[in-house]
């Protein structure tokens, strides 16, 4: 990496941010023919999109619309029900026109290209329009190679998601991976795996084999380079420029490329949310009014793109039911240096012989709900609290079959996981309780009552188990319900989960065309907010896998494909 210092260098478009929706708005500018520059402020290109699973919720995708029938009455029926008080009609036409077509441009003119799972069902599928397959899909897998030497710039894996320094592309490899305890061919396959990404480790630096969002940032920033688009990584925009009309011309960067960079069409805040900035977070999230009740794993959303856009006479939107895309998170400590890790539990804690309960050792919620809705539970449970905490709780059989999250499952040892904090163990319930400060008798009565349920296959509370989507989170080969398994073998295991997110829904109020508007509603000239930077497009419901990445992906193609136009639309109502 060489640094420069631009006196006065000038672009077309100016993205902050190289996550999913910079490098969308990125692409499509650049095929228009713009000259373009993203600016990343650490030190890897990617974000929190390059550590994500790289799900896309794009329903009216050409092939999953064919395959499955899905019609747009559909689409908008489901995102009314998820989000009736708040539910933006501008925001989900804009999104729905646009899908076919930008999907249909990532794959004929990048090197971007898709995998069409068959079953990915929607997040509430007791809802009506809600669809089991066809709406998400997920990046195809790439090599690192691809990026030349510039692959070093490349966003590492979340470490606490990969197995042993391979990580799975979440869908078919990572099913067998949960399966290499119980199946010789599952066994193997991880193995060789393993082999591979242990080999190119050592030869290559890295594991040139890369997946889900990695993949994705990988074969969009390709694309980016070929289309000549500048990518700049330390280099945190620091501050926008404006003129005496309010018109935002461009900006101050710091870091790597320090210096002015004028941008004849616009600055385009892609920076992610604010879920790491306390103090927009003390303001916006209400479970949150200390500070310290949050922690998040994203990459980057320091809610700097929201306080230039605040600086420019922007606002923030709450016209949302969540602020926040909940999702309960565990930190624990690296064995080494004492460094603080996490771990988002997004997938596992509706499995069988897994349940959470709360500080008193009480069930609150379905916990094969998705993430999000399980943090809604937890968030409205604990809403009398300064601190919002739950505890999953699991038996031996549980953690020998699937381990709890970071924790893994038999044959690997649990020592470390206890070292760093992550596990907590009891020869008894009432053990268990104490050592996780609850009550013990409150414990037995819960897991005793659950055991009923998972005899029967209904759990009465909660209805855990009840839906294709609880299903999906469970384990198929568990009988009767893949959700419902009792707790009754010796020891017991706790983690403790806390809240945290995976981007804010509450962002830089945009109109439908994506350009800031200030108080009055009135369009700032020149700025303009995608992906988690901006105020969620579902009204802050969360409908499938892909929620995020799918607006980003598409409101940053938008972007790109139309900011020639706006910039003339609003040159032409300030003439
Ligand atoms: C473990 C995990 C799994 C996930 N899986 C999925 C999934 O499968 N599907 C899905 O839809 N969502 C998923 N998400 C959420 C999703 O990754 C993010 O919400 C999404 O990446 C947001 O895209 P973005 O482009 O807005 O932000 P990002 O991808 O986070 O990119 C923003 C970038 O802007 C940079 N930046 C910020 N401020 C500045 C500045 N001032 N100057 C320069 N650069 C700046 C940041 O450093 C960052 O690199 C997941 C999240 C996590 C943590």
């Amino acid at each position: 990496m060489t640094s420069s210092i631009n006196s006065g260098r000038t672009c077309d478009v100016l993205v902050v941010g190289s996550g999913v929706a910079g490098l969308a708005t990125a692409l499509a500018a650049a095929h228009q023919g713009l000259d373009v520059i993203v600016a990343e402020q650490e030190a890897h290109f990617g974000g929190t999109a390059a550590i994500s699973a790289g799900w896309a919720w794009v329903p009216g995708n050409p092939k999953g619309a064919a395959a499955t029938g899905d019609t747009r009455e559909e689409v908008e029926t489901y995102l009314k029900a998820l989000a009736p008080d708040t539910y933006n009609e501008a925001g989900v036409t804009a999104f729905l026109d646009t899908v076919a077509e930008a999907i249909t441009f990532f794959e004929d003119n990048t090197e971007v290209n898709f995998v069409y799972p068959d079953k990915a069902p929607d997040y509430q599928m007791d809802l009506p329009g809600a669809r089991i397959g066809g709406r998400a899909i997920l990046p195809d897998d790439a090599d690192a190679r691809m990026l030349g030497e510039r692959r070093h710039e490349l966003q590492p894996y979340l470490s606490s998601y990969t197995v042993f320094g391979y990580m799975p592309q979440v869908g078919p490899d990572l099913n067998k991976v949960v399966q290499a305890n119980r199946s010789l061919r599952a066994f193997c396959y991880v193995a060789g795996k393993l082999t591979r990404t242990w080999f190119d480790a050592l030869v290559h630096r890295q594991p040139l084999k890369r997946t889900n969002g990695s993949a994705l940032i990988t074969r969009m920033v390709r694309s980016a380079l070929d289309a000549g688009v500048t990518v700049w990584t330390a280099t945190p925009v620091e501050a926008l420029e404006q003129d005496d009309t309010g018109a935002i011309t461009g900006a101050v960067l710091g870091g790597v490329h320090s210096g002015t960079v004028h941008a004849r069409l616009g600055v385009v805040l892609a920076g992610g949310g604010f879920t790491g900035n306390t103090t927009l977070r003390r303001k916006h999230f209400p479970h949150d009014v200390t500070g310290d009740n949050h922690i998040t794993p994203t990459i980057g959303h320091n809610g700097s793109s929201a306080e230039m856009a605040i600086t420019a006479g922007g606002r923030i939107s709450d016209a949302v039911f969540t602020p926040g895309s909940w999702a309960p998170v565990t930190e624990f400590r690296q064995l080494r240096d004492g460094r603080q890790r996490l771990f988002p539990h997004l997938r596992q804690i509706g499995l069988p012989g897994m349940i959470t309960v709360d500080r008193t050792g009480r069930r609150f919620g379905n916990e094969a709900l998705s993430y999000h809705d399980f943090g809604r539970q937890l968030l409205e449970h604990d809403k009398d609290h300064d601190d919002t905490y739950a505890w999953i709780i699991a038996d031996a059989a549980c953690m020998h079959t699937y381990g709890i999250g970071y924790a893994k499952p038999w044959p690997i040892p649990r020592k470390y996981f206890h070292d760093i904090g992550f596990l907590i163990k009891a020869d008894t319930l009432a053990e268990l309780a104490g050592k996780i400060g609850a009550d013990p008798v409150t414990l037995e009565e819960t897991v005793t009552r659950f055991n009923g349920f998972a005899r029967s296959g209904v759990d009465e509370d909660f209805g855990r188990g009840s839906t294709a989507y609880n299903h999906f989170r469970g384990d198929p080969t568990h009988k009767p319900n893949p959700n419902l398994a009792t707790l009754e073998k010796a020891p017991y295991y706790a983690v403790k989960i806390r809240m945290g997110d995976l981007g804010s829904f509450a962002g830089i109020d945009v109109d439908g065309h994506s350009a800031v508007i200030d108080d009055d509603g009135q369009v700032i000239p020149g700025l303009f907010a995608v992906g988690s930077a901006a105020v969620s497009v579902f009204g802050g419901g969360y409908p499938g896998y892909g929620s995020h990445i799918g607006p980003a992906l598409i409101f940053g193609y938008r972007m790109g494909r139309d900011i020639a136009r706006l910039k003339q639309r609003s040159a032409s109502r300030a003439g």
